[in-house]
């Protein structure tokens, strides 16, 4: 990874190399953590960051879901998101918040354990590669279904849901395949690893609903809006993975992966077996969107 000059830790801004937690730190033994990830755009006004309200708005939920009080507001960890980027002077990023249990105690019982924070951010391209994002990638639809509420909430971005993404993208990869897609335990279409999923029918463009095991993802809210605005329409409905065979396109939103297409699944090419024209003309619309050119939507951006 390329390293940046700056990581903000506990409200201080430290060298990276310097940025240590102790080895019986607890989230790294019991995955007591939650996470953000965001991006940051350059722009023709200078670097924005990308729904950075949404993220942290999800975070705090994220941690109030494992009784954890994260010390610091929205607009705290906003204003430190804003600081680091000037410190490090990078246009474009990739923000990684974290809060997580820290040393203290062991054992289960974490509520002796400090809340610590910390934020970084490193220059880092499309997580499924920039050919991905054009001609799309290859998946398969994983042996290991999607974490279930039942067992951990799916709805919050904890470090313990990645455990089953990691292993979910092993197995794709050790087959030969880009991306994992993952099942909920009723067998219906749940999400990527670290990715919503949608695809298009008939026009219409389908995903599946809160509920069905997937993270609410603010990419995935993104491109719900726009459709909105280029008059897709779109619905919320449950997934069987064979009617992804034989969709006319489908493809995956996510802050690192942004919007890539899915060109083949188990072997069945997807459409025209590349990036279907509805996705590129979202793809489009949401590039110009987080570049700002499009000032109707500045709302979503914080210029650094
Ligand atoms: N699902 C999972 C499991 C994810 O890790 C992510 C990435 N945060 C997403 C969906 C997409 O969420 P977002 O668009 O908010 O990044």
């Amino acid at each position: 990874m390329e390293k940046t000059e700056k990581i903000w830790m506990n409200g201080k801004f430290i060298d990276w190399d310097d940025s240590r937690v102790h080895i019986l730190t607890h989230a790294l033994h019991y995955a007591t953590a939650v996470f953000e990830s965001l991006r940051c755009y350059n722009t023709a006004k200078g670097p924005a960051t990308f729904r950075m309200r949404e993220h942290f708005e999800r975070f705090m939920r994220s941690g109030k879901t494992y009784s954890m009080k994260i010390p610091y507001s929205p607009e705290d960890l906003s204003r430190a998101v804003k600081e680091l980027i000037r410190l490090n002077k990078v246009k474009e990023c990739y923000v990684r918040p974290l809060a997580y249990r820290g040393y203290g105690e062991m054992g289960l019982n974490p509520s002796k354990n400090p809340v610590d924070v910390s934020l970084a951010l490193w220059p880092w391209g499309p997580y499924l590669g920039e050919e991905g994002q054009k001609k799309g990638v290859r998946c398969k639809i994983s042996s290991w279904c999607r974490v279930d509420s039942r067992i951990l909430p799916s709805g919050a971005k904890a470090s313990a849901n990645y455990a089953n993404s990691v292993l979910a993208k092993i197995e794709a990869l050790d087959c030969g395949y880009d991306e994992a897609i993952q099942l909920n335990l009723n067998g219906l279409v749940a999400e990527g690893p670290g990715e919503n999923i949608l695809m298009i029918k008939d026009g219409l463009l389908i995903t599946p609903p809160e509920g069905a095991g997937a993270l609410e993802g603010i990419t995935l809210n993104s491109v719900l809006e726009i459709s909105r605005e280029l008059g897709i329409p779109f619905l919320r409905r449950d997934i069987p993975r064979e009617e992804l065979f034989n969709a006319g396109e489908i493809f995956f939103t996510g802050t690192a992966a942004e919007i890539t297409p899915v060109r083949e699944i188990d072997g069945r090419i997807i459409g025209n077996g590349g990036r279907g024209p509805l996705t590129e003309k979202i793809q489009k619309k949401f590039f110009d969107i987080v570049k700002g050119k499009e000032e109707k939507y500045y709302q979503w951006l914080d210029f650094v």
